[in-house]
């Protein structure tokens, strides 16, 4: 399931004080009544539901039955440790069957506790963000379990095994997690309007967890309409799947860089190391840029640390957004980036890194009086030409990288010296 992302948003004018202790109150204000408006529509369902339905007396075990498998779902994590940035969890496995099982009423309650077991036990983050995650799920779920009991008639039609009712619950659920992607999705681009659609939609990666999660919601719907007892039976592969899932962010965390994303010194060294290799095997060109904000220093000194923090983020994000997807680009500490360029010769490595240049320079990050704009110095080296292995073209490059500084920063430069190739001998040669 989604959740919101950490984008760091600055408080406006006049409420910083206030929004130190209601830190809902220092976002932007499209953001403050957008989540009024999802909780207020929440409210509203709540409202209107509880009015016109009719409950079972079967209805509160199974609805316990399922929200304590979540719970059991989330103490069986936590103690593998959810550090910030890891924001998929295999929830849905539960929310679906109270869904697709039990009157829309219940599908708005269900997020409640186990977004409050969340804050309290796996990671506390601001409240607002947990009240748009419990608002999302709860409204989603609503509006799933609405449209399959209007279609599909109940769960006894889901329990009895035909196709019809069972094809209804996989589109209500495919519905589901197109509703809670979308209420994230406005938030995040409503908290950040520059960042990209495509990011806070899906990727690859989402899109076939949202698919293993709409199995498994189905399955335990399924499961739990026949007995709800059996959800003994179904709740240790989910157990299981969720703390794989866990695993494999917490790997995919651990190579990433938590400020600006981009793949940390460690992650980008294995990988810049892995494609010098390929390289060298294929005798094709392979070129290195080391990339160093100029007098950083002083935008610290001027505007304070967290500032300095947006401008790292904005550079990373323009990085990011003017390289191929096969580029290796890391931050290899403090305000210096690591790009690795394949298939670059020393005509495309110029191009790319002025092109770099140029656009971080028209970057402009806004702060409270003014928009900061920076330069960047960019040191290249190319494969078989300043070096033949990734020390050898760090070191170049970072020689040029000097050079570029002494020269009055704001440049592109070269290495003065030629290595002489290893073999084969390389085509190219050296300019600058
Ligand atoms: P030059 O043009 O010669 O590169 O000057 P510079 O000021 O950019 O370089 P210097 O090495 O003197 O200063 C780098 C500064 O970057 C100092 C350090 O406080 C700051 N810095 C390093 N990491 C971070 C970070 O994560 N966030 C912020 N805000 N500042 C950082
Ligand atoms: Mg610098
Ligand atoms: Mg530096």
């Amino acid at each position: 399931m989604a959740v919101p992302s950490h984008t760091p948003v600055k408080p406006r004018d006049g409420v910083s004080a206030l929004a130190g202790r209601w830190p809902l109150l220092g976002q932007r204000r499209p953001l403050v009544a957008y989540l009024c408006g999802v909780v207020a529509l929440e409210v509203l369902a709540f409202a209107v539901l509880v009015a016109t339905g009719d409950l079972r007396w079967s209805d509160p075990p199974t609805f316990a039955a399922l929200l304590l498998c979540g719970a059991v779902c989330i103490e069986a994590t936590r103690r593998l440790g959810i550090p910030a940035g890891v924001s998929r969890d295999l929830l849905s496995a539960w929310w679906l069957p109270v869904a697709l099982l039990l009157p829309p009423v219940y599908a708005l309650l269900a997020p409640i506790p186990l977004q409050i077991m969340l804050q309290r036990r796996v990671r506390e983050t601001v409240v607002y963000r947990r009240v748009l995650s419990a608002a999302a799920i709860g409204l989603a779920g609503c509006a799933t379990s609405v449209l399959f009991h209007a279609i599909a008639g109940g769960p006894a039609a889901l329990t009895a095994g035909e196709g019809g009712p069972i094809l209804v619950a996989v589109g209500c659920a495919a519905l589901f997690t197109v509703i809670n992607t979308a209420l994230i999705a406005v938030a995040a681009h409503t908290a950040d309007p520059e960042g990209r659609w495509r990011e806070v939609l899906w990727d690859r990666e989402s899109l076939t967890l949202d698919v293993v999660e709409l199995c498994l919601g189905v399955i335990v719907a399924i499961t739990c309409g026949i007995n709800p007892a059996l959800l003994v039976l179904a709740l240790p592969p989910v157990v299981l799947l969720q703390r794989s899932l866990l695993h494999a962010q917490l790997q995919a965390a651990a190579r990433t860089d938590s400020k600006t994303g981009l793949l940390n010194a460690a992650a980008w060294q294995r990988e810049a190391d892995t494609e010098i290799g390929r390289a060298r095997r294929s005798g094709e060109s392979l070129a290195l840029l080391i990339i160093d904000i100029d007098h950083f220093k002083r935008v610290n000194d001027g505007y304070g640390h967290l500032v300095g923090d947006q401008v790292l983020v904005g550079v990373a994000a323009t990085l990011r957004s003017q390289l191929r997807d096969y580029d290796v680009v890391g931050r290899f500490g403090g305000e210096e980036f690591v790009v690795l360029l394949p298939r670059a010769d020393v005509t495309e490595a110029r191009r790319v890194a002025e092109r770099l240049r140029s656009r971080i320079s028209r970057m402009a990050v806004p702060t409270d009086g003014a928009m900061i704009s920076v330069t960047v110095s960019a040191g290249v080296s190319i494969m078989n030409v300043h070096g033949n292995d990734l020390i050898e073209l760090l070191a170049a490059a970072d020689l040029a990288l000097y050079r570029a500084k002494e020269l009055g920063r704001d440049r592109v430069c070269l290495p003065a010296v030629v290595v002489p190739p290893a073999s084969p001998p390389s085509p190219g040669n050296a300019s600058d």
